[in-house]
C-alpha cells in the first residue's frame, strides 16, 4: 500500500481549555475518536482547518434577519459581504441562478422548498424511505408526511435501481404539484434530465434534494441538476465539505419565494458565522484539487464495492456510481443492526440501513451504508479501501468474535495513525 501524505490541521483552543476544562476535554475525545476510527458514514465529512476556525468567529454575535442591503437590525454592512460573497460562491459553483444560504440544516431547507412550492393538502412525488429517501421526502412522523400528501415511486425489485418509465408513468396518473429527486442511501446515478423533463410533461415543479452527492455534482463527477431545475436543495456537510447547513439554489423566478420560505415564514436570524464558513466552503469546492477529492471519493467507493463483493458480500444494485454502497448483509447471516456494532467496537463507523424490499424492520434491518467522503478527504485512496474491506469483512464475518474485533481494531488504528488530519 502506497503511502498517502499525511494532513495534519491544528485546533486552537487555548481560552476553552482555561475556561471550561470538562468541555474540553470532551472535544478533545471526540476529535481522538473521530482520528482513532475510519469514519465511513456517507453522509459524514471532515472540514478544513479554515472552515473551522471561520466557524469560530465573531459573526456569531451578529443579528441579521432579513437579507442583504434589507435587515431589521442595524450595523450589518459587513455581514452583507459576507453573506453576499457566500451566495455569489455558491451561484458560480453550481451554475444556479439563484441561492439562499440562510437554512440552518437540510431539514429545514427542505420545509422552506416546500412551503415555496406548495401550500398544505398539495401533493409531491418522492423515492420511497425503505429505498433510500429522506424523512423530509414523506415520512407520516415528518411535517413533509403530515403537512404534504407524499406519493412514493420504488426502485425496480431486480435491478434495485431507479424505474425512470415507472416513475413517468406514476407522476402522470398522480399529477403531483412537485416531484422530487435526489436521495439518502442511493448508491447509482440519478438521471436529472429525465426527471426534469417528467415534471415538464406534467407541469410539476422539477425539485432536486442533493444533500449527499452535492460535492460530487459541483465537481463534474456526477450530473448537476442547479443550473436547470426549479429548485435544488442541498446541506453543506456531507460531500461538499463544509460546516454543518444547508442552502437552497432555485431558477429566478422562485428566488422571491424561495426567500421569504426560509426567512420570515420558517427561520429567524441566519447563523452568519456558519455562512462565512459555507463561503469558505464553497471557495475550496471551486478549487482543482476538489475536483480530484470528488473523483477520489467515487473511485475509493467502486473499490471498497468490488472488493466486498469480491469477499462475497451482496453489494445492493451490484456497484456504486458515487460516494456510497449498500451491502446486504444478511448475505453473511447477520442483520445490519449486529454487523454496525460489531464495527463500531472495532472502530469502523457505518450505519444500519434498509434494502430495497426488505423483509426486516427499519430498527434492525438487511444491510450496512457504506461511504468513502470522510475517509477520501483523511488522504486515503484505493489500496486502504481494499484493506478496509477485507477488515470489514472479517468482522462481518465473526461479529461476536472478541478476538476478532480486537485484531481488526488494532488494524484499524495502525491505519488511523497513517491519515491524521486534526493534530
Ligand atoms: C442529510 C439529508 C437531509 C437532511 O439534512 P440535515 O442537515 O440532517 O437536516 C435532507 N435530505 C437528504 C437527501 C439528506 O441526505
Amino acid at each position: 500500500m502506497k503511502k498517502a501524505k499525511k494532513q495534519k490541521h491544528k485546533m486552537h483552543l487555548e481560552a476553552l481549555k482555561k475556561a471550561d476544562k470538562l468541555l474540553y476535554s470532551l472535544i478533545l475525545r471526540e476529535k481522538e475518536r473521530q482520528m482513532q476510527g475510519i469514519e465511513l458514514i456517507p453522509s459524514e465529512n471532515l472540514v478544513s482547518e479554515a472552515v473551522l476556525e471561520a466557524l469560530a468567529t465573531v459573526p456569531t454575535n451578529k443579528y441579521s434577519e432579513g437579507y442583504p442591503g434589507r435587515r431589521y437590525y442595524g450595523g450589518n454592512e459587513i455581514i452583507d459581504k459576507i453573506e453576499l460573497l457566500a451566495i455569489k460562491r455558491l451561484k458560480k459553483l453550481f451554475k444556479a441562478e439563484h441561492a439562499n444560504v440562510q437554512p440552518l440544516s437540510g431539514s429545514p431547507a427542505n420545509m422552506a422548498a416546500f412551503f415555496a412550492l406548495m401550500k398544505p393538502g398539495d401533493k409531491f412525488m418522492a423515492l420511497r424511505l425503505d429505498m433510500g429517501g429522506h424523512l423530509t421526502h414523506g415520512h407520516k412522523v415528518n411535517f413533509s408526511g403530515v403537512l404534504f400528501k407524499a406519493v412514493h415511486y420504488a426502485v425496480d425489485p431486480k435491478t434495485e435501481m431507479l424505474d425512470y418509465d415507472a416513475i413517468e408513468k406514476l407522476a402522470k396518473k398522480e399529477k403531483p404539484a412537485v416531484l422530487l429527486s435526489g436521495y439518502t442511501a442511493y448508491p447509482r446515478a440519478i438521471d436529472f434530465r429525465r426527471f426534469k423533463e417528467i415534471a415538464d410533461s406534467i407541469g410539476a415543479y422539477s425539485m432536486a434534494d442533493i444533500a449527499h452527492i452535492a460535492g460530487l455534482c459541483c465537481a463534474g463527477v456526477h450530473e448537476n441538476p442547479a443550473p436547470y431545475f426549479d429548485v435544488v436543495t442541498t446541506t453543506t456537510h456531507k460531500t461538499l465539505r463544509g460546516p454543518r447547513g444547508a442552502a437552497i439554489m432555485c431558477k429566478a423566478e422562485l428566488a422571491n419565494a424561495v426567500d421569504k420560505a426560509v426567512f420570515p415564514f420558517l427561520q429567524g436570524g441566519p447563523h452568519e458565522n456558519v455562512i462565512a464558513a459555507k463561503a469558505v466552503a464553497f471557495k475550496e469546492a471551486m478549487q482543482p484539487s476538489f475536483k480530484r477529492y470528488a473523483k477520489q471519493v467515487v473511485k475509493n467507493a467502486k473499490a471498497l464495492a468490488e472488493e466486498l463483493a469480491a469477499l462475497g458480500n451482496r453489494i445492493v444494485s451490484a456497484g456504486t456510481d458515487n460516494h456510497l454502497l449498500l451491502v446486504d448483509v444478511t448475505s453473511k447471516g447477520i442483520t445490519g443492526l449486529e454487523a454496525e456494532k460489531a464495527l463500531e467496537k472495532a472502530g469502523i463507523y457505518c450505519n444500519k440501513n434498509t434494502i430495497p424490499y426488505d423483509k426486516r424492520s427499519p430498527w434492525d434491518p438487511s444491510g450496512i451504508r457504506l461511504g468513502t467522503p470522510a475517509a477520501t478527504t483523511r488522504g486515503m485512496k484505493e489500496g486502504e479501501m481494499q484493506l478496509l474491506a477485507y477488515l470489514i469483512n472479517r468482522v462481518l464475518e465473526k461479529p461476536h468474535s472478541t478476538a476478532t474485533i480486537k485484531s481488526v481494531k488494532q488494524q484499524v488504528q495502525e491505519l488511523c495513525k497513517e491519515f491524521i488530519f486534526y493534530a
